[in-house]
């Protein structure tokens, strides 16, 4: 009776490679100088004064940027200010990521109190916008909130990294690879370590479910920048994310 052909060694080696090839992808990791003090809140290199100048940068916390005309964002549940967690200025980002923001710059906000669950990327305690810069900054320090404020980390560019999906194992059988060729390539996993930090990554970092979120006009997101622990900044160990659509929407994920 004949019998199904085992793969050769070669041939596995070849199958693992093509899988691993096609899972690679570029991402952008930031240069990150963390500023931390408020009494003498001044940045060494720039001599930025927090909460007052550094409102026109891209970085992580701190000041939003704010013009006469743009209001500082408030909760849609409990209507307090929202916190900035991150903004970024689209020509400091690196170029093949420009093209997914159409205004100059993108300011993701959360509530500490009230953010978004696993199941809404939408909350209405979280908030992802785009603003023109065309009119001067005014940014408003939030009375009895300057201690948020202090706290920031300038991106002052993004490294190329080679990228893998976080949950590699969980990959492999979402993309059905037989046992053998994903044990094999769990056994000697990419080059590389796994990036855990913040990124600019369309790889999912996590699997847990729901493994895909939809957006408001039903078409599933996919990941655009990973915050990952940002304890320092939004006050606690969770992990955001921030989702795009092709249509243009951007959300704030918290997991
Ligand atoms: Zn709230
Ligand atoms: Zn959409």
């Amino acid at each position: 009776m004949p019998t199904k052909p085992r793969p050769d060694a070669a041939s596995k080696k070849s199958s693992v490679e093509t899988i691993l090839r096609s899972l690679e992808r570029v991402a952008f990791v930031p240069d990150l100088t963390r500023i931390a003090t408020y009494e003498d809140g001044v940045d060494d290199d720039d001599g930025i004064a927090l909460g007052e100048d550094d409102a026109t940068r891209s970085k992580l916390g701190g000041a939003p940027y704010l013009s006469a005309t743009v209001a500082h964002p408030l909760c849609g549940r409990c209507k307090e200010p929202l916190q900035l967690t991150v903004q970024l200025l689209r020509r400091d980002l690196p170029e093949p990521w420009q093209a997914s923001v159409a205004s100059d710059l993108l300011q993701a906000f959360w509530c500490r109190e009230c953010h978004g669950n696993n199941d809404d990327a939408f909350s209405k305690g979280t908030l992802v916008r785009e603003v023109s810069m065309d009119e001067p900054c005014t940014t408003r320090i939030v009375p009895g909130d300057e201690d948020t404020w202090s706290i920031v980390s300038f991106i002052r560019g993004w490294q190329p990294h080679p990228d893998f999906p976080g949950a590699l194992e969980d990959e492999l059988r979402f993309m059905k690879v037989g046992a053998a060729i994903r044990n094999a390539i769990l056994e000697s996993p990419p080059d590389g370590e796994v990036l855990d930090g913040v990124k600019l990554s369309t790889w999912r970092r996590w699997t847990s479910a729901p493994a895909v979120f939809k957006c408001k006009c039903r078409l599933p997101m996919s990941w655009w920048l990973h915050l990952g622990e940002l304890g320092p900044t939004i006050g606690d160990g969770h992990t955001l994310g921030v989702l795009s659509c092709t249509c243009g929407l951007k959300a704030l994920q918290a997991d």
